[in-house]
């Protein structure tokens, strides 16, 4: 998490510092700060929470300087205060951090043994006294290689050095960053977004590189110090996406932008005269593949759970899935003939990333499902499948869980196709259905109103349960974590069966308890289950589709229908209304919807 930005110019850099703050700060928001050379020595302003805060603070203090570098913070070690926010500063040397110095405590003893003062609680401090100290000796490019041979754990950094007053440091290991080149100047950034609106001109450093930037050129290194070739990327403009237009936040916007990142994403992949999906450049034998393994975390890793179901039901692949935090730990029987695939929006989550990493390492068959093409996950795997969902800006993952769904669902029928685990006939008539899909989803969406008005009742109670069997019981966990990240009320996602073994303990009178039971081959199954916590006193809101038959069960709270479609599709329309759940419970409560407490977008930390 956090973002970082960096800018040497001829000319003076504070308020272009902000401006790409205000853009980075989708990935952290408890605290923001810049530092520059100002007349020859190191100047900081920092404080706690919004960048609006620093940008008030910056102009009181009058900050220049034609170097400097800015951070907007998501706490790892140490409270979020102003002490704590970055940059991190020296007399002579000041760091922006992204990631965990894991040793950082041996780190501190150590340089506290040399005489080194502390401020902060963070981990980022030891990276300036270690610098300062081994500029005592060395010259700054040994120095850098040095610290960072010191460092264990995660790293995007952004120093700067009163002694060397025109130039930047960047460095990675772990953690995203990109340089950005302009005319007079040269920038350090997170992610390329924060750089849009000065360059389309962008490398990428890859782990255990570093660079240093000055205003006319840009010099790159291994870890090792040899000098290194960087290719310059043309990255292609489009700034409208990243503007709320006339919403409220960027949430509702990407909730409705759904059946259009729906159509795009089919045009991108289905050959409509042809009726076939163009997945081409596949650099792996699918003969040679038997299995498949889904790595993510968060809504990506539910995306993985219902791409289970369809791999499972449409192909005779063994299929498994997995957190990448934990996979990234386990002692894993890699195997040859798995396919991995990691599922990322942003395509630097941390865990996904290192989990993809392992499998690299182990010379595995890696595949990403990403948003964002330029990231370290779609540079690193073997073979990219972009979800082609632009920018999601609002914490809260939504499009971009469509996107995914999507991806592996053409994926999964793509190598179904292959292996000839389909027939013709069903390849043609599932490739119909999506081609029909941003239409039917677009019915979802017209829940608004019931919504509204039942909100309510979930942020008021204790607690909240979302209950589903099959592909429903996903759907179902992704409901209830939006529901815990944008309301911050309690909800439990669970497989409908499972209510007996233990949580029916937790339903008492009035408790709302969604549903969703589209009428495919569990429905009866979940409506008995549902007729059971109604008869405990729950108040159920049933999330089904759109029949003749009449719902054989009394005493429903609510009832909400979408469209009909195949069974395997259900999942892509029953998501809109809990989508739009979380947002309007969260609107009521008043709170950020963007930007929910104590989360961050783009997950670089682990
Ligand atoms: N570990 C550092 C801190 O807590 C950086 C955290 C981040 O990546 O935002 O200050």
């Amino acid at each position: 998490m956090c973002g970082i930005i960096g800018i040497t110019s001829n000319k003076l850099v504070s308020s272009p510092i902000i401006n790409s703050l205000k853009k980075l700060e989708y990935r952290g928001y408890d605290s923001a700060g810049i530092a520059t050379i100002d007349s020859g020595y190191i100047k900081e302003v920092k404080c706690e929470g919004r960048v609006e805060s620093l940008e008030e603070a910056v102009s009181k203090s009058k900050l220049t300087g034609n170097v400097g570098i800015g951070h907007v913070r998501w706490a790892t070690h140490g409270i979020p205060n102003t002490i704590n926010a970055h940059p991190h500063s020296s007399e002579n040397v000041s760091v922006v951090h992204n990631g965990i110095i894991e040793n950082s405590t041996l780190l501190k003893k150590f340089l506290i043994n040399k005489g080194h003062k502390f401020k902060s609680q963070t981990d980022t401090e030891v990276i300036v006294h270690l610098i300062t100290e081994y500029l005592k000796k060395d010259n700054l490019k040994d120095a850098i290689i040095k610290v960072l041979k010191k460092l264990h754990g995660s790293f995007a950094l952004g120093i700067i050095f009163k002694d060397n007053p025109n130039l930047i440091v960047g460095a990675r290991r772990g953690s995203p960053l990109a340089v950005g080149y302009g005319p007079g100047e040269n920038y350090l950034g997170s992610d390329s977004y924060a750089l849009k609106s000065m360059t389309n001109k962008i490398s990428y450093l890859n782990d255990g590189e570093f660079c240093i930037i000055k205003k006319d050129n840009v010099e790159f290194f291994n870890k090792g110090g040899k000098k290194i070739n960087k290719k310059i990327l043309h990255l292609s403009s489009d700034e409208q996406n990243y503007e709320k237009g006339d919403y409220k936040h960027f949430m509702a916007k990407e909730i409705d932008e759904q059946p259009n990142t729906i159509k795009n994403c089919v045009n991108e992949y289905i050959d409509k005269i042809n009726k076939d999906i163009n997945i081409f450049n596949f650099p792996f034998k699918e003969k040679e593949i038997k299995s498949i393994t889904l790595i993510g975390c968060g809504t990506a890793y539910h995306s993985c759970l219902i791409a289970k179901y369809w791999f499972e039901q449409l192909t005779s692949f063994d299929v498994s899935i997995d957190i990448a935090s934990e996979f990234r730990y386990r002692k894993n029987k890699f195997k040859k003939d798995c396919l991995y695939v990691f599922v990322s929006q942003s395509g630097e989550t941390a865990d996904t990333y290192a989990a993809l990493d392992l499998c690299n390492k182990n010379k595995m068959k890696t595949c990403s499902v990403v948003n964002v093409i330029e990231s370290s996950i779609a540079r690193d795997s073997k073979f990219v499948l972009p979800i082609h969902c632009g920018p999601e800006i609002g914490v809260a993952s939504t499009k971009a869980f469509l996107g995914q769904m999507l991806v592996l669902y053409i994926l999964c029928l793509k190598l179904a196709q292959k292996r000839k685990d389909i027939s013709k006939k069903d390849y043609l008539k599932k490739i119909k259905n999506l081609l029909n899909l941003a239409e039917l989803v677009k019915h979802s969406l017209a829940t608004e109103n019931k919504i509204q008005s039942i909100c309510s009742s979930f942020i008021d109670a204790k607690g909240s349960m979302f209950l589903g069997r099959g592909y429903s019981f996903p759907v179902a966990l992704e409901g209830a974590l939006k529901l815990k990240e944008l309301a911050y009320v309690h909800a439990e996602g669970y497989p409908a069966g499972e209510m007996k073994h233990g949580p029916l303990a937790l339903i008492e009178d009035g408790m709302p308890v969604v549903v969703i039971a589209p009428r495919d081959q569990h429905y009866k199954k979940t409506i008995s289950n549902m007729q059971e916590v109604i008869a405990r006193g729950a108040k159920v809101l049933l999330i089904t589709n759109k029949s003749k038959d009449e719902i054989y069960s009394e005493n429903i709270w609510e009832t909400i229908e979408v469209e009909n479609t195949e069974d395997d599709l259900f999942p892509f329309l029953v998501t809109i209304p809990l989508q739009k759940l979380a947002y309007y419970s969260a609107l009521k409560k008043g709170y950020d919807i963007d930007k929910p407490r104590n989360l961050a977008k783009s997950v670089t930390v682990e």
